[in-house]
């Protein structure tokens, strides 16, 4: 009678391993294969400020500094585009699309703005060479 109830106990625990296995989730699908890649976004850090988004106006006197938001980057320390392929960063703007421009002195000023250049409080003006995009594109056949 005990060896029964062992036999019945055993072939229960057997059918429930059984239904277990049965009803198991299915193993995860393995990944999708990776996507073609397409266009990338490439992140430059910001010639104007070197990243640190923004530029320091000084007066000659440590206390008279005065830091201010980047005019290139806005503030954030680089700029993120997604050039089209075969495109070069400007070299005017190094691909920011902006050029800092001294407005006292209406001359273009070149990154990174010299102690001299940032005694003037600088501002963003757009590139003309590459129409504020921050890359050229080489026309084809050349
Ligand atoms: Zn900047
Ligand atoms: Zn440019």
């Amino acid at each position: 009678m005990r060896f029964n109830t062992l036999v019945l106990l055993a072939a229960l625990a057997g059918a429930g391993y059984f239904l277990w296995t049965r009803l198991a989730p299915p193993p995860p699908p393995p990944p999708p294969p990776p996507v073609a890649a397409g266009p990338t976004q490439v992140r430059m850090t910001c010639p104007a400020c070197g990243g640190e988004g923004q530029l320091m106006l000084i007066r000659g006197h440590a206390k008279m500094d005065k830091p201010y938001a980047c005019p290139i980057c806005g503030g954030r320390g680089f700029v993120a585009r997604v050039p089209p392929p075969g495109a070069q960063a400007c070299p005017d703007c190094k691909g920011m699309g902006k050029r800092l421009y001294n407005s006292q002195t209406q001359r273009f000023v070149n990154c990174p703005p010299s102690e001299k250049e940032l005694a003037a409080r600088l501002h963003g003006s757009p590139c003309q060479r590459c129409g504020s995009t921050g890359y050229l594109v080489k026309p084809p056949g050349r």
